[in-house]
């Protein structure tokens, strides 16, 4: 059974989408929908051996989400196929509207597939507005009828609360199961809390009638600053495709190129200290664990759902993966490891103050 060694994360600068969702805080930023596309500065074929199985010590999870529509990315197939081809696992977020991509990817041989996760963004109120919903449902069902995976999550608004029992029974109907619920927050510039106008309680009763594990996991990391030695920066990375720039995280101390040499050594050093509000998306790695130990919840149960005809949303091999975690597969720094690691990742912070200003400093 294959097992997970690295998360890597892959933001894609590119803002372009076919879509308008009124809570989507990159809608209303300026520069967004510019209509450019990334520059790529490496081919598929040379990533792939910059991200092989052996320079990465093992199989990874391989998160692609663009700024914007994720498949709207010019020549992204091109990348995300190299690198499942080479046994990696790959979830691609998107909101399953662009059908041709969808339907290029769907051509791919089975075994290719069984490695490929669509986290579904459901967006009932644009999708209704654009007269989209019986596309989106049907390129689900064409996902399954393929060989690869897909999972359906919908933004909660209160602007699509009193149109829930609609959304119930439309999702029963077309994914044979209710839809997970994520959480939105308020634009990342302000401080962060729940995209609502509701009181909690009220926010909670509508929201908790989708019995989302998924949700209820996301709850419970939600403004809770994690305290624990966070072994991001070792056993994940965050990756600009298009560049080969990787760091530990969002918070990163560092960054390097992965991408310029492929026979190099991968600097990997875990980032121990996170210095966010909380782990926005601990749904992924903190199942996958990146903070060892931290819960005995597994990602592939919290993306999955059972149908009613017994099937399921995930892809069986795809979902063993998924609930495999990364200490099973690295080993844990002893503590004075722990130590020099931190007091590194804050000589680097040092290196990247002025001179002028350390040598004020110093006097
Ligand atoms: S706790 Fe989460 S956000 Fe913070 S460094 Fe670790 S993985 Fe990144």
């Amino acid at each position: 059974m294959d097992k997970i060694k690295r998360i890597i994360l892959f933001p894609i600068p590119m803002s372009i989408c076919n879509f308008r969702c009124h809570y989507c805080y990159l809608s209303q930023r300026e520069e967004n929908f510019q209509n450019e596309q990334p520059t790529f500065k490496y081919s598929p074929e040379h990533v792939a051996k910059a991200l092989s199985p052996e320079r990465l010590g093992g199989l990874a999870f391989m998160n692609f989400c663009a700024d914007g529509e994720t498949l709207l990315t010019k020549d992204l197939d091109k990348y995300i196929f190299e690198l499942v081809k080479i046994g990696h696992y790959a979830e691609i977020v998107t909101n399953l509207t662009v059908t041709p991509i969808i339907d290029e990817i769907l051509s791919w041989d089975k075994e290719i597939l069984k490695r490929i996760e669509f986290k579904c963004s459901f967006h009932y109120l644009e999708l209704k507005k654009k007269g989209l919903l019986d596309k989106f449902a049907a390129n689900v069902k064409k996902i399954w009828e393929a060989g690869a995976s897909a999972n359906i999550e919908i933004t909660p608004s209160d602007e699509l609360i009193p149109l829930i029992d609609e959304v119930k029974e439309f999702s029963l109907q077309n994914f044979g199961a209710l839809p997970h619920i994520t959480i939105a927050r308020n634009d990342d510039s302000k401080d962060i809390d729940y995209l609502t106008n509701l009181p909690m309680n009220e926010y909670d009763k509508a929201w908790s009638q989708f019995e989302s594990d998924f949700w209820k996991f996301k709850k419970s990391l939600f403004k809770v600053k994690r305290e624990e030695f966070c072994y991001a920066g070792d056993w994940m990375l965050v990756v600009d495709i298009s560049t080969g720039v990787a760091s530990q995280c969002y918070s990163s101390r560092y960054s390097f190129n992965i991408f310029e040499s492929v026979t190099k050594p991968i600097p990997f050093r875990a980032i121990g200290k996170c210095n966010l509000p909380h782990c926005y998306n601990g749904h992924a790695y903190l199942t996958l664990g990146c903070i060892p130990n931290f819960t005995d919840i597994k990602y592939g149960d919290i993306r999955n759902r059972l149908k009613a005809d017994g099937s399921s949303w995930l892809q069986p091999e795809l979902c063993s993966f998924f609930n495999t975690t990364l200490c099973e597969n690295n080993e844990e720094y002893s503590n004075s490891k722990k130590m020099l690691t931190k007091l590194r990742n804050n000589t680097e912070i040092i290196r990247k103050i002025p001179r002028k200003l350390v040598r004020k400093i110093k006097k």
